[in-house]
């Protein structure tokens, strides 16, 4: 029995307990201090401009089929590249930027295999970590003119220049009110 369940660890290992520790971190910081940050107006307005440059960015990407193209890959052919693990990528304050922004965050891996955030139609968040939205494999290249290409480029590297700023004022902020120790608000596990 014992032996079995040695085994079954090594052929399934699941990096969920990572993630569910992080919403759990996430969840706590969100009660303590949502009100704090929502009475803030540099930051509301920082996450305003957040949530625009992220709804341009999906707006072109959108246009230019690659949520379609996406879809294909991920549902239809079975392939896809939002694989396990992947979810770390998701650190404690993309967590929080999600939550402040009305987001539901699952409790559980929706698809068996998948990132924890993958959901029936793909990616469950708005805000998503600066891999997830630079990322272009070859089949989405595909899809793009030189022009689109640099246009779709540009606009994801403004939303994620504003995630950098909103990162770094809420780790700020939140290093001034419980000290320098939450240096773990942007861990992703692989390092
Ligand atoms: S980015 Fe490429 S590999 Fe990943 S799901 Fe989309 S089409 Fe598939
Ligand atoms: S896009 Fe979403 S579902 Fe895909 S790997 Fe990134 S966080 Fe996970």
């Amino acid at each position: 029995m014992l032996k079995n369940l040695k085994y079954m660890k090594v052929i399934d290992p699941d990096p969920t307990s990572l993630i569910l520790e992080k919403i759990r971190i996430a969840e706590e910081l969100f009660t303590d201090w949502g009100e704090y940050f929502y009475k803030d107006k540099e930051f509301l307005e920082k996450l305003k401009e957040y949530e625009k440059a992220i709804k341009v960015s999906n707006k072109i990407m959108e246009e230019l089929g690659t949520f379609e193209e996406c879809y294909n890959c991920s549902v239809i052919d079975n392939t896809g590249c939002c694989k396990i693990g992947l979810e770390n990528e998701v650190t404690i304050n993309i967590l929080l930027i999600n939550m402040f922004l009305n987001v539901k965050i699952p409790k559980e891996r929706e698809v068996p295999g998948r990132c924890f955030f993958v959901g029936p139609t793909g990616c469950k968040i708005f805000a998503r970590p600066y891999l997830c939205r630079e990322y272009f494999c070859n089949r989405l290249m595909r899809l793009f003119s030189p022009e689109e290409y640099a246009l779709v480029t540009q606009k994801i590297s403004e939303e994620l220049t504003l995630l950098y700023l909103i990162n770094r004022y809420i780790r700020n902020e939140l290093e001034f009110l419980l000290g320098d120790f939450l240096l773990e608000l942007e861990l992703t596990g692989y390092s």
